[in-house]
């Protein structure tokens, strides 16, 4: 499964009005709607509004940050999302005010079927880029850096608030992340994924990675125990207040960056 998609991008793309033809339906207690292309079945209607309904209620309940509406969650048949070539291999994306799921990608076909979990980790992710583009974290086009990070803390957070309301369970998200080629020995060093994007493995590293990360944080004292996921939206808007990353990083995680990469790395290594 791995190898046939790119999973998730977060990139910057404004809607316009038109050119995307569909129904709409809210997801009642969020500020999102809908737009439901003609074909979507109700069971990727399900997977959607639940997954965004996690992630908006995890957010707001658990870490204290409500996106601010309006949001539009396309669900692409007819059409692929922005950024899909044409090839239907681009599952989601998310950014500032949106997000789409493609319901014609292999992959997010086989999820809905077999793995609603991981079906419903995908839209829970791509709410998660909306809150980072609200926060000021979510760079776009050229200056995409700490990638890993930024789709690394979308995986964790959507798994997480899966969890936290009784959708998923912590082995599951493990699962997954092991599936997934998160030790794929032909991943690059961590670093390598500061500016360069990935697909499926990489993806699942960098859910593995995050993990580590918050690990180390509330080890350091740096990261609450009871919530680590809050040093990530302390990174966010760091970030989003004018700080460099890696300084920001610093303050939120507890440790310079290059640290976390030798402890992960050796982590890997022990494994
Ligand atoms: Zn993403």
């Amino acid at each position: 499964m791995a190898g046939l998609l790119a999973l998730i991008a977060a990139r910057a793309f404004a809607f316009g009005g038109g050119g995307f033809a569909a129904s709409s339906r809210p997801v009642p207690g969020t500020p999102v709607e809908m737009l439901i292309q003609d074909g979507v079945g109700d069971a990727d209607v399900r997977a959607v509004a639940e997954g965004v309904r996690a992630s908006h209620d995890f957010m707001r309940l658990a870490l204290g940050r409500t996106v601010r509406g309006p949001v539009k969650a396309r669900m692409a048949r007819e059409d692929t999302c922005p950024g899909g070539d044409g090839d239907r291999s681009l599952i989601g994306e998310g950014g500032a005010g949106w997000l789409c799921v493609d319901t014609r990608n292999v992959e997010w076909r086989l999820l809905v079927r077999n793995h609603r979990d991981e079906a419903m980790a995908i839209p829970a992710h791509e709410y998660v880029h909306v809150l980072q583009a609200q926060l000021g974290c979510l760079p776009t086009g050229d200056d995409r850096d700490f990638r890993w990070i930024v789709e690394g803390m979308a995986g964790h957070i959507g798994w997480e608030a899966l969890i936290w309301s009784d959708r998923a369970s912590d082995a599951a998200a493990r699962r997954a992340i092991r599936h997934d080629g998160a030790h794929d020995p032909s991943n690059e060093p961590l670093r390598h994924y500061e500016r360069s994007g990935g697909r499926t493995p990489q993806y699942a590293e960098w859910h593995l990675a995050i993990r580590t990360l918050l690990d180390e944080a509330v080890a350091a004292g740096a990261a609450p125990r009871e919530r680590p996921e809050a040093a990530l939206i302390r990174f966010c808007e760091r970030v989003g207040a004018g700080s460099g990353w890696r300084g920001a990083f610093m303050r939120s995680f507890g440790m310079p960056v290059f640290e976390f990469y030798a402890r992960y790395a050796a982590a890997e290594r022990g494994r």
